[in-house]
C-alpha cells in the first residue's frame, strides 16, 4: 500500500513538495481553497490582459532548476525564461535614474556615470558579499528542526558570516560613499517585508544574488512555474482539488491524521503537509488545544511583514519603460518608519512598477499592456481602514504615477483595472495580518526559531512555503518544499 499525504493549499510551497511527493512513490491528494493553483503566485486574468498577482521577480533560478531535475526535468523543456537586463531602473525624488545590471563591465560604467567613485568599492561588495553567500546558502538548504543543527560544522562556519546584530543598510553604507547608492542596494530588504534599518545584514546577500546571477521573467508571467508543478504533479500521479477549502486539520494522539473539508468529508492520512499561510493555518484550521507554542495570543505578539497595495492596469497602448521599475519615496528612510513603525499611510510614499509587456506581449491583447503598481503599506495591525482608504489612495498613487515624464497621460489609457488592499489578502487570500511575506526574518524568527519544517506542535506534519525555513521569497520556498519532502520522507519511508 501506498503511503497517503494530504497537502493544503497549491501555492509555490504546496506545489513543490506535492510533486516531489508523488514522483517518490506517494499517493498525493493536494487541496486548494481557489479555483486556481498559485496562491500569491496565481494568474490574474481581467478582460485579455493577465497579470502575476504577486511574485514578478525570479531570482536563484539555479534552486529551481535543481527542483525540476529532482523531478527528472529540465526547466527550460517546461519555461520560456527572459533574462531582464538591466534588472530594474531606480528612480529617485532628485531626477537621478539608475540602471544596475547583472554585467559587471556594465554595472561598472553605470556607477562611474551615476555615482562616481563608488564602483571600487562595488568590487569589494561583490567579493565580500560572494564569500558570504558561498557560507549561508548551505544553511538554507538544511533543517533546523533540533537546537544541535546550530552546532554542526556548516552553521558554526558560516556563523562569522551571518551578521546577525548588523543591519542591511549600515552594512552596505559601509561600502559606497553616495547616500542613493546604499538605498540601490539595501531596498532589496523589502523583498522581505522589512526596514533595511532593521532586517538582519545576513540578507545583504539578497542585492549579491540579483547583481550576480541576474533576474528572469518565464514567458506567461511567474505564475507559469505553479501551472507547470501543477502539470507535473499531475503527470505523477497526483490529485489535484480545486476549489476545495480545508476546514480544519484532523489530530489525533498529538499526530496529524489527515483533514475534514469545508464540505464535511474527512480524508484520512499517513502525513499533512501544510501550506496556507503559517498564521492563517494556525488560527483558523487548527484547534488552540493542539498548538500551545502558538496559541491566537503568541500569534498576535509575533513580528510580521509589511503588507501591499496593489493596482494592476489593462492599458490600451504600451509604454517606453523598463520591465521593473522602482521610483522612491524623497525621504525613502521617512516612508519606511511609516511603513514598518509608526505604521501610517505615507504621504510621499515609494512603489514599484512591471511593465511587463516591453518584454513579453503575450499578457496583453496586441498593441495593449499590463502595468502592475505594488505599494508597500503598513499590514493590518495599523487598524487602517481599506474600505475607507481605498479609493483615495487609489488616486494618489496613479497621481504619483503621472508625475513620471513618460507616464504623464497614464489616467487616459486605463481600460481596466482591479485593486488589493491589505484588508484583501486577509480576507480572500487567507493571509495573516495581510503580512504578505509572512514573518518576519528577525533573528528571533529564523532558522531553529522559525515555525519548523517538520513541525513542533504534533506529529506527521510539514510546513512549506514563506512561513517555514528558509523564509519568504520564491527560492527559499521552493527549497522548503525540498527539505520538508526530505523530512517526511525519512520519517514515513515508502516499501515498495
Ligand atoms: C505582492 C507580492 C509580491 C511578491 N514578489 C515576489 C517576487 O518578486 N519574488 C519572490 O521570490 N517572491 C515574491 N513574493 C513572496 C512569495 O514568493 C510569494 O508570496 C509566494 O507566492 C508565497 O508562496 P507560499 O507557497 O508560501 O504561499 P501561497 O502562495 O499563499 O500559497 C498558499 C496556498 O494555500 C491556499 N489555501 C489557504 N487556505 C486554504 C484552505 N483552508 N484550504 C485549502 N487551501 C488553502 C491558498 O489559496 C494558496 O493557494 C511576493 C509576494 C507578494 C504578495
Amino acid at each position: 500500500m501506498k503511503k497517503t499525504v494530504s497537502v493544503i493549499g497549491a501555492g509555490p510551497g504546496g506545489l513543490t513538495a506535492a510533486c516531489l511527493l508523488a514522483r517518490r512513490g506517494y499517493s498525493v491528494d493536494l487541496f486548494e481553497k481557489n479555483d486556481q493553483v498559485g496562491g500569491r503566485n496565481a494568474r490574474l486574468e481581467i478582460d485579455g490582459f493577465k497579470f502575476d498577482t504577486g511574485p514578478t521577480f525570479l531570482m536563484l533560478l539555479s534552486l529551481l532548476e535543481e527542483v525540476f531535475h529532482e523531478l527528472g526535468r529540465n526547466l527550460e523543456d517546461y519555461l520560456e525564461l527572459k533574462r531582464i537586463d538591466p534588472l530594474y531602473r531606480l528612480r529617485f525624488s532628485d531626477g537621478t535614474d539608475f540602471h544596475p545590471s547583472s554585467n559587471l563591465g556594465v554595472m561598472l560604467d553605470e556607477i562611474k556615470r551615476v555615482f562616481p567613485g563608488d564602483e571600487k568599492h562595488y568590487l569589494k561588495f561583490l567579493e565580500n558579499e560572494g564569500r558570504k553567500f558561498d557560507y549561508i546558502i548551505p544553511c538554507l538548504r538544511v533543517p533546523y528542526s533540533t537546537p544541535g543543527a546550530f552546532f554542526s560544522r556548516r552553521f558554526l562556519r558560516a556563523l562569522p558570516h551571518l551578521d546577525f546584530m548588523k543591519n542591511v543598510y549600515d552594512r552596505l553604507a559601509s561600502y559606497f560613499s553616495h547616500e542613493q547608492m546604499r538605498i540601490s542596494t539595501s531596498f532589496q530588504a523589502k523583498y522581505l517585508g522589512m526596514s533595511p534599518w532593521h532586517c538582519p545584514a545576513t540578507f545583504t546577500i539578497l542585492p549579491y544574488i540579483e547583481h550576480k546571477w541576474g533576474i528572469f521573467h518565464p514567458i506567461g508571467g511567474l505564475n507559469e512555474i505553479s501551472h507547470t508543478m501543477a502539470r507535473i504533479f499531475a503527470e505523477e500521479g497526483g490529485r489535484l482539488h480545486l476549489s476545495t477549502p480545508v476546514e480544519q486539520i484532523l489530530i489525533e494522539n498529538g499526530r496529524a491524521v489527515g483533514v475534514r473539508l469545508q464540505n464535511q468529508r474527512e480524508i484520512r492520512s499517513d502525513s499533512v503537509v501544510i501550506n496556507a499561510d503559517f498564521a492563517y493555518a494556525m488560527t483558523q484550521l487548527v484547534p488552540e488545544r493542539h498548538r500551545p507554542k502558538y496559541t491566537d495570543a503568541k500569534l498576535k505578539q509575533r513580528e510580521y511583514s509589511c503588507s501591499t497595495f496593489m493596482l494592476y492596469l489593462g492599458l490600451d497602448k504600451l509604454y517606453d519603460i523598463p520591465h521593473h521599475n522602482v521610483v522612491f519615496a524623497k525621504d525613502y528612510h521617512q516612508n519606511i518608519r511609516e511603513i514598518i513603525e509608526s505604521k501610517v499611510l505615507s504621504a510621499d510614499p515609494s512603489y514599484y512598477l512591471q511593465n511587463a509587456c516591453i518584454t513579453d506581449p503575450t499578457l496583453a491583447p496586441p498593441g495593449k499592456s499590463t502595468l502592475y503598481v505594488l505599494v508597500p503599506v503598513p499590514n493590518n495591525s495599523s487598524g487602517i481602514d481599506w474600505h475607507r482608504e481605498k479609493q483615495a489612495f487609489r488616486d494618489k498613487i496613479i497621481a504619483a504615477i503621472c508625475r513620471n515624464p513618460e507616464l504623464r497621460d497614464l489616467s487616459e489609457h486605463i481600460e481596466v483595472e482591479k485593486v488589493i488592499t491589505p484588508a484583501d489578502w486577509e480576507t480572500e487570500y487567507h493571509v495573516y495580518q495581510g503580512a504578505v511575506f509572512n514573518l518576519s526574518h528577525t533573528i528571533f524568527q529564523m532558522l531553529y526559531l522559525r515555525p519548523r519544517n517538520r513541525f513542533e506542535e504534533f506529529g506527521a506534519s510539514y510546513l512549506v512555503g514563506g512561513g517555514t525555513h528558509p523564509g519568504s521569497g520564491l527560492p527559499t520556498i521552493y527549497q522548503s518544499g525540498r527539505i520538508s519532502s526530505d523530512l517526511l520522507t525519512a520519517d514515513l519511508p515508502q516499501k515498495f
